[in-house]
């Protein structure tokens, strides 16, 4: 997975507490597999 600039800076936002998965601060790849998944990701849920 390619290195995302935006890491630092998602992850004083980011919700999820699986800091172990590949896609953790890496918001476009998080949301494209929770919506090919049918679901949300953990900011989105309510
Ligand atoms: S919301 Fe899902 S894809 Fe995103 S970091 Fe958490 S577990 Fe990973």
């Amino acid at each position: 997975m390619a290195d995302c600039p935006n890491k630092e800076k998602n992850a004083q936002v980011c919700t999820c507490t699986y800091t172990s998965c590949p896609r953790h601060t890496v918001c476009c790849e998080c949301i494209r597999y929770h919506r090919e998944n049918g679901g949300l990701p953990a900011c989105l849920k309510k």
